[in-house]
């Protein structure tokens, strides 16, 4: 059987270090992280998220500034809001909560966000930074996905990782990350040929599609960690709505050597990480060393 990857347990001692390193921030530095916030609309599951962005921030001693704007507002109003956090000291990350309206184009907001405090790190800036190796911000659900494999084998060199899903937000990110860990990197997705054979050569295997249960567990190599990066709210026989990942966990359980569950996987990590991307911003933009 599988050894149960705790994404719940790893995301609070991850967030207990953060708390560590901000209280040494202000009392050695006198520097609260800040993180700004900005949400357009009223997209329900959106207004969750950033829920828990602002309760996280502050419960690690980060100030949190929340910006909630109608709906309405134009695209000339948002640049002129980026702006305006961009040159304000007490903010170090800035993150739009995407999707936006349709009338606001998402590409140029997040390209108008000061490199240096794209904490989501999509910003091409930070795209090409991680692309070519250098200091910047990496995009948080890949870097949590890295602490998760981590926590099972801490040196990845030589594994063979395939990542289902090329997306500019999770699959594209997390191939330059493991290449940087010197992983042999293959990404798949919905033209590859024989996903099921692809699949089986991997040591590291990463759903990320939004497709419920596409990975079989004669998919999994025995003794491979599953990294399941899907969620997908399904009906379930009785009527109810529960939430699945893009691997089929009762199967892949049987074979993996590690994998992670959904919920209490992936989800948890990226807030983790958007906070530790928000420390580094402050960090870097001060020219103080990360704390231990
Ligand atoms: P996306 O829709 O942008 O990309 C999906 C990718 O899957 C595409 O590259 C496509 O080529 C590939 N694909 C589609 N059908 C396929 C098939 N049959 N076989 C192989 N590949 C196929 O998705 P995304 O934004 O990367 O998100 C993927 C999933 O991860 C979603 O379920 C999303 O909710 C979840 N997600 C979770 C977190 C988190 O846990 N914090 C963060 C981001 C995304």
């Amino acid at each position: 059987m599988a050894q149960i990857i705790d994404g719940k347990a790893i995301a609070a001692e991850i967030r207990q270090h953060i708390a560590n390193q901000v209280q040494f921030l202000k009392t050695n530095h006198n520097l609260t992280p800040g993180l700004s916030v900005v949400l357009i609309g009223e997209n329900p599951a959106s207004q969750v998220y950033v829920r828990n962005k602002v309760i996280q921030t502050t419960n690690a001693g980060m100030n949190s500034f929340h910006h909630q704007k109608d709906a309405t507002i134009s695209e000339t109003e948002t640049l002129d809001l980026i702006d305006q956090l961009n040159a304000d000291a007490q903010v170090n990350g800035i993150l739009v909560q995407l999707p936006l309206p349709a009338h606001i184009n998402a590409d140029k907001i997040i390209n108008a966000i000061e490199p240096d405090k794209d904490v989501d790190g999509f910003h091409v800036v930070n795209t090409g930074r991680l692309t070519i190796g250098l200091q910047g911000m990496a995009p948080c659900t890949p870097l949590g996905c890295v602490e998760l494999m981590k926590s099972v084998k801490a040196d990845l060199t030589g594994c063979n990782a395939v990542i289902v899903g090329r997306s500019n937000i999770v699959g594209k990110p997390l191939a330059a990350l493991l290449l940087r860990e010197h992983c042999t990197v293959t990404i798949a997705h919905s033209r590859t040929k024989k996903l099921n054979e692809v699949c089986m050569g991997a040591d590291i295997l990463v759903a990320a599609v939004g497709q419920p249960n596409l990975v079989k567990g004669s998919w999994v190599k025995p003794g491979a960690t599953v990294i399941d990066v899907g969620i997908n709210r399904i009906e379930t026989e009785s009527g109810k709505m529960k939430l699945v990942g893009d691997v089929n966990f009762a199967e892949a359980q049987h074979v993996a050597g590690a994998i992670t569950p959904v919920p209490g996987g992936v989800g948890p990590m990226t807030i983790a990480l958007l906070l530790q991307n928000t420390v580094r911003a402050a960090c870097m933009q001060h020219g103080i060393p990360l704390p231990d």
